[in-house]
């Protein structure tokens, strides 16, 4: 975003002309050099937050115990952060205090990845004391320094290679990919939170599925707050996460816990425990749920996969349904790929729920002259379903006449 590059450069000038050193660093840097996308231009500088806030009309102190100001140039939010090290690691962590310093070069000594430790100057000029921009031509993830040592220090690191070398379909150079094997116990100690965040741009990334089997080929999440284990892995079908590129999030998970045998009456529970929101975890599971009763619907023939169908749209919504058909359609596999069946029932079904019948409960108990009790849920229920069917058309005097048949006994076509 040309905006973003011209607005950037000018915080860089105002700070270097206040006498500070300042610079493009990590992720955009990187994203640059490969021709990727740059979502945020993060900024470095040797000025201390306070000095920072002076120089600029609008800052906002985001991140103050990381050394992070945010700056806001026509409305767009840059982050500023001091020059740092980190040094007091505690649990394998990152440290909750940070020491500010006045050198790039110390900055760059701390982070994760060659790749990620390349600055940038105003003037266009590169620092790369660690040879990232060899790496990234050569498609190298090698970690700064010593691999153990900074993969004890933060072990969040070794998943962040994972999903450096997923998204990016780079390979983990060896002696990297060493220091991952021996520490990756220690992913015990990350949060689910810090976790899901990088599965969640290896699983939108492009090749989420390879992604995944190099996760389950090293181990890292068998300890994990979020698990993950070879075995898991074992016979599963991932080729559903790539086919699921550009698809909804809900889309891309539910193949993902598909994928890891985790069925949809577990879903939302995993998703919760994976610090999910409430609502995302049950519609993940809402589709789950639905791929689940429709796979075994469809193979007892037609009129059974539309009465189950129909109780799919009543008991998880028409957007969960939607949702079904789309995830369904993306994914081929044993079952058929056109669903032009139930798009059309979709389409056609003329009620959701028991607000929008022509008739309420008090109707159906002054209709029948019985007192109110368990029988007039089930009843409304059945007459709900008959009409979402098309069996009988949604208008009082059709449901009354239906409600005397089926209390009457009748059969009722099923
Ligand atoms: P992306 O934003 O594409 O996910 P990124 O590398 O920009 O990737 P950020 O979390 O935005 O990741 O971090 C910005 C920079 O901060 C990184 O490029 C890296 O230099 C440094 N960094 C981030 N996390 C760590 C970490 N756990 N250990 C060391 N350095 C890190
Ligand atoms: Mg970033």
């Amino acid at each position: 975003d040309p905006q973003q590059v011209r607005l950037s450069a000018e915080i860089l000038r105002t700070l270097e002309q206040a006498g500070h050193t300042a610079c493009w660093v990590g992720g955009c840097v990187r994203d640059e050099l490969i021709g990727r996308p740059v979502n945020d231009m993060d900024i470095a500088t040797s000025a201390r937050p306070e000095e920072v806030a002076e120089l600029f009309a609008r800052t906002v102190p985001t991140g103050i115990e990381h050394g992070t100001m945010t700056v806001v140039m026509e409305k767009i939010p840059f982050e500023v952060t001091t020059f740092r090290t980190e040094t007091d690691y505690k649990d394998f962590r990152r440290p909750e205090e940070v020491t500010f310093v006045r050198s790039l070069d110390e900055d760059l000594r701390r982070r994760d990845f060659t790749m990620n430790a390349i600055a940038r100057l105003p003037d266009g000029s590169f620092i790369d004391p660690y040879d990232g921009r060899m790496d990234l031509e050569q498609g190298v993830i090698r970690c700064v320094g010593d691999a153990r040592e900074r993969f004890r220090e933060d072990a969040l690191r070794m998943l962040r290679g994972v999903r450096f070398a997923s998204v990016f379909d780079f390979e983990l150079e060896s002696k990297t990919w060493e220091a991952l094997i021996e520490l990756r116990g220690n992913m015990k100690h990350i949060a689910a939170e810090r976790i899901r965040a990088e599965l969640e741009k290896m699983v939108s990334g492009p090749r989420p599925a390879d992604g995944v089997r190099l996760l389950a080929r090293s181990g890292l999440l068998a300890h994990a707050k979020i698990r993950l284990t070879p075995e898991m892995l074992g016979a599963v079908k991932l080729e559903a996460l790539d086919a699921l590129r550009g698809k909804p999030e809900e889309l891309r998970w539910a193949a993902l816990l598909d994928g890891l045998g985790i069925p949809g009456e577990e879903a939302e529970q995993a998703l919760k425990s994976w610090t999910f929101s409430g609502s995302f975890a049950k519609s993940v599971s809402a589709l789950l749920r639905i791929d689940e009763l429709m796979g075994e619907a469809r193979q007892k023939g037609e009129q059974r996969a539309k009465l189950v169908f129909v109780r799919c749209v009543l008991d998880f919504g028409r957007a969960s349904v939607g949702n079904w058909i789309s995830y369904r359609c993306s994914i081929a596999d044993d079952r058929p790929a056109s669903l032009e069946g139930e798009t059309l029932w979709l389409k056609e079904i003329p009620v959701e729920s028991v607000r929008e019948l022509a008739l309420g409960g008090h109707d159906v108990v002054a209709h029948l002259d019985r007192k109110p009790g368990s029988w007039l849920g089930l009843l409304i229920r059945r007459l709900l379903e008959e009409v979402a069917l098309g069996h009988v058309p949604n208008e009082r005097e059709a449901l009354l006449a239906e409600i005397v048949r089926i209390e009457a006994g009748a059969e009722a076509e099923t």
